[in-house]
Parts: C-alpha cells; structure tokens; sequence
C-alpha cells in the first residue's frame, strides 16, 4: 500500500461503473469504493478485488454501501427511499450492510459507510428509534471487523446529527463528511457544519454545489465540478487543516457522463493540489 501524506487527494468511485487504473490515471492513489445493491459480493469478488488494489499498489479508505430501491430524485424521495428510514427494505438493507463489512474486512479497509437517510429529529418517533437500535447494531459488528462506521453527511443539519450520534453512542460511529450535500439539501453552512461536528469525521468528501431553487420546493441543489459551486473550496479545505484533519480528501462527482465526470475530478485533482499547498 502507498504511504498517504496528510490531506492526500483521493477519489470516490463505484464498483462495475469505474476501474481502479480508470481512477489513477486522475492522478490519485487512493480512494472509497462504493457499491450498488445489485454488487454481488462473494468470495470470489472480495478476492478479485483485493488483488486489483495489490497488483495497482492503491489505498481504499472505505467502503460504501448503497441499497437496492434508493433514488435521489428529489428531496421527498430522497426521504422516501434512501437508507435505514424506509421499514419495508430496513431488514434487508441491514443484512446488506453486513456483507460490505465483511467485504471491506476481507480487502482489509478499515472504515464503511452509507447514507442512513433522512432521520427525524423527535427522539421518540419510531423511525428514530428503529434507525438509532439498526446503528447501534451495525457498529458492534464492524467493530468486530476493527472498523469505523460512517454517515453520509448533508440530509440533517448539523445540530441534529451531533445529538444522534451522542445518542447511539457507538466509540467507532462518524461521520463521512460531504459539504456539498449540505447546500444540496439546503441544510445550512457546510463550513460552520464542520466546525460543528468536527471530532466526529472520520472521512471526507471533497463535492461542490449550489443551494436548491427557491421557486420549487423539494428540489434538490444542483451539484457542480469542484471549484464552480458554492462550498468554497479554499474555506473547505482551510477549515479540514483548522480541525486537524489528516485523512483523505476524496473527490466525488456524480453526473452520469462518464467522460465529463473524469475531466471533472481531473480538475479537482488539480485544484485540491493548490489549494492543499
Ligand atoms: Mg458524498
């Protein structure tokens, strides 16, 4: 595995869509993995993998999980449809999250990660409730694994995710913190956000964004190459080194067109390099 200097520049990517000699040759050397629902994960794809990042001498920080049946078409589907809140898939997504954990403990990455969705934020509400026992769950069984478990950030505002991860109370519960997703869903400053929860990260993604329309509500913001959007990128980046943070920054971008998606993160590769100095 390569040495990682502070605020090494990674990536995010994605199983099947990406390859990992496709994402060195952005010039990084390290990064999270996601992983759709449909992803089989066997024996046979840990092992291949694994390999993959040998033979590439590539660092995965994490493994991300996503679900079969989640859609981020708008907010309220987003609320609808997206991690442990809905009841109908919350059995199953659970088993699902054990098999990334052991998946990752079988290429020996130390974090996994998810969006757990839109948590409500009276501590009596049966979701909550239900959301915070399925947490809980999944970090005694990743700690098994000596892993962190993190939360996507950006779907509750700052305060309200601070108070739900004191109340799982988990020592290896955090956060993948993503100052995009915070202007996406319009849930307040990500700069002040990480101020807020900053002993709670764990990993980082580097994503930019502009603010949802305020003629359409429950529109999402549109998210933008890195640099374009409304995050800040210089007060990102400053605020991560104020924090003390030394992990990687990981570039995530989500537009379908894969070749537009590469110049994108080649750019922020670029500009993460200036502004990391
Ligand atoms: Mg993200």
């Amino acid at each position: 595995m390569p040495v990682l200097r502070d605020l090494e520049i990674g990536a995010m990517f994605w199983a099947v869509r990406d390859t990992v000699p496709r994402i060195k040759s952005l010039g990084v050397r390290c990064g999270q993995l996601g992983v759709a629902g449909d992803v089989k994960l066997d024996g046979v794809a840990a092992r291949s993998w694994k390999d993959e990042l040998a033979r590439e001498d590539f660092a995965l920080a994490t493994v991300f999980a996503a679900y079969n049946g989640e859609s981020y078409a708008d907010i309220p589907t987003v609320q609808r449809t997206v991690g442990f809140i809905p009841p109908a898939t919350r059995a199953e997504r659970e088993q699902r999250t054990y098999e990334i954990s052991d998946f990752a403990a079988a290429l020996g990455v130390k974090s996994i990660a998810c969006h757990i969705g839109f948590v409500p934020e009276d501590e009596k509400h049966a979701d909550y409730i239900a959301v915070r026992e399925m947490v809980r769950r999944i970090c005694d069984y990743a700690a098994r694994h000596g892993q962190t478990f993190a939360l996507e950030t950006g779907q509750e505002p700052a305060r309200t995710l601070l108070h739900f991860l004191n109340d799982a109370g988990r020592p290896n519960l955090g956060i993948n913190f993503d100052p995009a997703n915070m202007i996406l869903y319009g849930t307040g400053d990500p700069i002040e956000a990480l101020g807020i929860l900053g002993r709670q990260v764990i990993s980082v993604h580097a994503k930019d964004g502009d603010w949802p329309p305020m003629d359409k509500p429950g529109a999402l913001g549109t998210e933008r190459p890195l640099g374009q959007g409304s995050v800040g990128m210089e007060r990102f980046v400053g605020k991560l080194k104020e924090i003390g943070y030394t992990g990687d920054m990981n570039i995530e971008r989500e537009i379908e067109d894969l070749e537009q998606r590469y110049a994108d993160m080649a750019m922020a590769v670029k500009l993460l390099e200036r502004l990391r100095g």
